[in-house]
């Protein structure tokens, strides 16, 4: 993983000649291309952990499993939202772990809390380190020193139950791993965050992610069985069952927790049949507001929906048609026959359908109607394929845009079908007219991206010229913004983000202060001594 960026670092740039026209049509660029520092420049706070304490975590762990060198300091300081990039890329991440902990299971898990608990060292659960709130942003708290406690030699499969359709996993397993682990059993997780390559699955249990096939395989709150928990103060082991009426659910204190607790070691998962078959295709509708009505059709009494769903707004369908190109899409299904039906400058959605042949066939018939009596036009496969092939690769155009001095940030919401088109335009506004009010004019963007009977989630994505002199208040004006008006239009503050250090000035409002002293009541027994990812999830650390 690029330490400044995402992904391969031997991956070309990806941004296409004719992007750059339409940046400077639209947002402009900044006057010079601005590649990252290089890693020896990027500066460090000084180690605070002495050379007692470290060694008193080598006794625990062994001498390889902890590391205090420039390059993992580096690697850990920041996870991969906006502001961690500007950061990271200018050679100023402002904070970073004093050490790196890699334990490889249950045995060193305990022994690791056990040392930070007695020396009041903080404790930042990473996995794939992919957060985009802050979530694994290396904060001390009121504590002496703070080490990132990476999972990734945590990654064995422990168990797979094929009559129970249950894997069990450590928390560190990346999700490419568990596939490649599955597939040959005919067997698939179907959790497809667009962070899929790096993802850990604790990291995404941590976080209750959600992944582009979520609505037909569920995100991965629902995919979570059974775990176990190591705690400061104890482990809590929650075996993998079907369903249970023990009280209130435990499962999910500890799914979206965000570190906060403790570290998931273990989690056992439900898993489906690997699809036989797969259908990925393009609609197009002549506007966002019949596009939303006719899905919020498909999720209510029809019980028509597709495994993806993904219906882009007006701004959003223009730009990707621009950046398709003269592909596939734009000869095959002709932008011309849609603009002489009236849908020339209408949304562009993609359905996905996976499964056995037959299910598929009759599922996607039985859609595609009630999509055409809903207005909706069916555009053929190639739009579906081209965006299925280019799923993932939406991260290494956020790297380049950065280098040519374009601000690019995504945030997300969920709300009741009865406040959408509300919300979509208030959020819409918010960030418009913050930007707007700074001198960088933005282009704000949104898709529907998850699909429920009774709402559904909204995904912004705003392009704007980078601030050079101010590039994170930029980022903070719109960020602000954008989730209070998210806030005053009944939307939650995160559908699959989670809550991070970026979200928490947000979260009482979200849960209220009752809501929040439940949770910190549930840390108190857990954390006692409050070393666990302080500052996340709108809780303070509170040592005793
Ligand atoms: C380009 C990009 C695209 C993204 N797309 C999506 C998307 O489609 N859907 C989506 O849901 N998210 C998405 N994300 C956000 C991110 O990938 C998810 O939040 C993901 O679940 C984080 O997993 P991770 O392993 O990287 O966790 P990390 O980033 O390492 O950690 C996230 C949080 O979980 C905690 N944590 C990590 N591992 C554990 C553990 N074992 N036990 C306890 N706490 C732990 C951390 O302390 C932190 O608070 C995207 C991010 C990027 C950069």
């Amino acid at each position: 993983m690029r330490w400044w960026g995402w992904g391969d670092p031997a991956h070309p740039p990806a941004l296409p000649a004719h992007a750059l026209h339409f940046l400077d049509a639209t947002v402009g660029r900044g006057a010079h291309p601005c590649p990252p520092v290089a890693l020896e420049h990027v500066a460090l706070p000084a180690g605070r952990l002495s050379g007692g304490r470290l060694d008193r975590l080598r006794d625990a762990l062994g001498g390889q499993a902890v590391r205090d060198d420039h390059y993992a300091r580096v690697l850990h300081a920041a996870g991969k939202g906006y502001p961690d990039l500007v950061r990271l890329r200018a050679g100023e991440p402002g904070e970073a772990p004093d050490a790196v902990i890699h334990p490889s299971g249950a045995g060193e898990l305990r022994r690791a809390l056990d040392v930070c608990a007695a020396e009041s060292i903080a404790v930042v659960p990473f996995g794939g380190g992919t957060s985009v709130v802050g979530g694994v942003a290396p904060m001390a708290g009121e504590h002496e020193a703070v080490i990132a406690l990476d999972t990734s030699r945590m990654r064995e499969v422990v168990a797979l139950d094929r009559q129970s359709s249950t894997v069990t996993v450590q928390g560190g397993i990346r999700a490419p791993e568990l596939e490649r682990h599955l597939a040959p059993r005919g067997l698939t997780l179907g959790h497809y965050p667009q962070s899929f390559e790096y993802v850990s699955l604790g990291g995404c249990a941590a976080t209750r992610s959600a992944g582009q096939s979520s609505t037909g395989y569920g995100a991965i709150a629902e995919m979570v069985l059974g775990l176990r928990l190591c705690a400061p103060a104890q482990d809590i082991e929650l075996p993998p069952l079907p369903a249970t009426a023990a009280g209130p659910g435990l499962r999910q204190l500890t799914v979206g927790s965000e570190g906060i607790l403790g570290v998931i070691g273990e989690l056992s998962l439900r898993v489906r049949r690997a699809p036989v078959e797969r259908v990925y295709e393009g609609v197009f509708f002549k506007e966002f507001h019949s596009g939303v009505e006719a899905l919020r059709e498909l999720a209510g009494e029809h019980r028509a929906l597709p495994d993806v769903v993904r219906l882009s707004d007006e701004p959003e369908t223009r730009m990707s048609l621009s950046l398709a190109g003269s592909g596939g899409f734009k000869r095959r299904a002709g932008r011309a026959f849609l603009a002489a039906r009236g849908y020339g400058g209408g949304c562009l959605a993609i359905l996905g359908f996976e499964g056995a042949s037959e299910d598929v066939a009759v599922r996607r018939g039985h859609a595609l109607g009630l999509i055409r009596d809903l207005g909706g036009v069916a555009v053929g496969r190639s739009p579906g394929e081209a965006w299925r092939h280019s799923r993932f690769a939406g991260p290494y155009l956020r790297d380049d845009l950065l280098t040519q001095g374009v601000m690019v940030e995504t945030l997300e919401t969920a709300v009741q079908w009865s406040g959408l088109h509300r919300l979509h335009q208030a959020v819409g506004e918010a960030i418009s007219g913050a930007l707007g009010r700074r001198g960088t004019p933005a282009l704000v963007m949104c898709h529907v991206s998850h699909v429920y009977e009774t709402g559904a989630s909204l995904y912004f994505t705003f392009l704007a010229r980078q601030d050079e002199s101010d590039a994170i208040g930029q980022w903070r004006a719109a960020k602000t913004a954008a989730t209070d008006a998210i806030v005053a239009g009944g939307g939650t503050i995160t559908h699959h983000h989670a809550v991070g250090r970026d979200h928490a000035p947000w979260m009482a409002r979200e849960v209220g202060e009752a809501g929040l002293a439940v949770l910190r009541a549930a840390k108190d027994e857990l954390d006692p001594t409050g070393i666990m990812n302080p500052g996340k999830l709108g809780l303070l650390s509170r040592p005793r």
